[in-house]
């Protein structure tokens, strides 16, 4: 095949690029280096028959229409609406902290004070942030934010982030807020949903065009050449003058020519348990005690019913260290200034490449959420479809 388009990456960035320039009719090679396409998005039954999600939990949630409609080309979805609980001071209490945790861990009077009081101070609003709670005035809304800050987020964000929490992006914290209600989903977006058969499928759809050839174990570093000097990418010794789109890690596309871009990763450990349930909800978080920071169970997302076996995922927070045997997969960036500056550097190398585009959470550097990770590859889908020349 003569290509028009080189994706790098198969998860949903490259997928939805990949689909997106197929469907207008263009040639495009997909490059993994994995042995799977999906990305941390790759899912797949366990001995059990439990479908696992194999790089940690995903949950489809959007308000982006355009999203929503887009994703049910590929697959049927079924109404989900997340729900995670909490164990706090031996209770387990929904998250985001809502009215009813507020029931559950104050005497009742306090607690029935403190909602009156929130309501009066956020008329009209179903959530604030927990850092609007602690800067509040009033004496008894101040130390409830404080009794939250300490309970949901201060140990869980030092443990997911391994620095102290004033270190890490106020973004980043306000993406769990405090519900003024008993609303006790995790998101409050407008489309919820999980797909019937999984994420895998999704991706087999999306790739599986003649115009689209897909290569897994394959590695961007040998195939590709980058010659900085005139600006000009090879395949495989070949100049390539299509559009190259990278969806992987920008520092390690250069070499780590300024040294390494800061990721979080996880250690996943899974446990296949011969039990029909092993807890009451989909995800309980443990913001306190333990080293890990939630137990996702899975057949508890994808509703399947397997009698006598369920499977579970503890994620444990570590550095990242692309070189070492764990911690080598880069979940999370770190977004603060200084990683941002060097960011911003590699991102002048990637300029001087006219044809390369940066495309999702790894190469954009971006805490994206499924959904804006798939918005933003249609972006890009749709400006490279504009322009005469592709
Ligand atoms: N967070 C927290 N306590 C919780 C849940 C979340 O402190 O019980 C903070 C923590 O800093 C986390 C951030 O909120 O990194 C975002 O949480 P989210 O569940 O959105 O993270 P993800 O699912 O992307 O890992």
């Amino acid at each position: 095949m003569n290509y028009d388009v080189i994706v790098i990456g198969a998860g949903f960035s490259g997928a939805v690029t990949a689909q997106q320039m197929a469907q207008a009719g263009k040639k495009v090679l997909v490059i993994d280096k994995r042995p799977q396409i999906g990305g941390n998005m790759y899912d797949a039954p366990d001995e059990n028959g439990v479908l696992v999600h194999w790089y940690g939990p995903h949950i489809f949630h959007t308000n982006s229409q355009r999203v929503w409609e887009y994703v049910q080309q590929f697959s049927k979805w079924f109404p989900y609406e997340h729900r995670v609980l909490g164990r706090i001071d031996g209770q387990l209490v929904p998250i985001p902290f809502n009215f009813k945790s507020l029931d559950t861990l104050f005497p009742k009077e306090k607690a029935q004070e403190i909602q009156k009081k929130l309501l009066d101070l956020f008329p009209g609003q179903r959530t604030a942030s927990i850092m609007s709670l602690l800067s509040a005035k009033d004496e008894t809304i101040h130390s409830f934010g404080e009794f939250v800050f300490e309970k949901v987020f201060l140990h869980y964000t030092a443990k997911q982030w391994g620095m102290p929490i004033d270190q890490v992006d106020r973004s980043v914290i306000d993406r769990v807020p405090v519900v003024l209600g008993y609303d006790d989903r995790y998101f409050q977006d407008t489309y919820q949903f999980m797909p019937e058969k999984g994420y895998t499928p999704i991706f087999e759809a999306m790739l599986d065009s003649p115009n689209i050839q897909v290569q897994t174990n394959r590695e961007a570093g040998t195939m590709l050449k980058l010659d900085e000097v005139n600006g000009v990418i090879s395949l495989e010794g070949t100049p390539f003058q299509g559009p190259v789109i990278f969806t992987g890690a920008i520092d390690q596309l250069f070499g780590y020519a300024y040294g390494p871009l800061p990721y979080r990763s996880l250690r996943l450990d899974f446990q296949r348990l011969e039990t029909t349930s092993f807890q009451p909800a989909a995800v309980v978080n443990y913001p306190n005690e333990e080293d890990f920071t939630r137990i996702t169970e899975f057949k508890k997302l994808s509703g399947q019913e397997l009698p006598g076996v369920t499977t579970i995922l503890r994620e444990y927070p570590m550095a990242y260290d692309p070189m070492a045997a764990q911690g080598n997969t880069p979940y999370y960036v770190i977004s603060d200034p200084e990683n941002l500056a060097l960011y911003q550097r590699y991102v002048k190398l990637a300029e001087k490449f006219p044809n390369l585009f940066l495309c999702g959470r790894l190469a954009e550097y971006k805490y994206y959420n499924m959904d804006g990770a798939i918005l933003q590859a249609l972006r890009l889908s749709d400006s490279l479809l504009e322009r005469k020349s592709l």
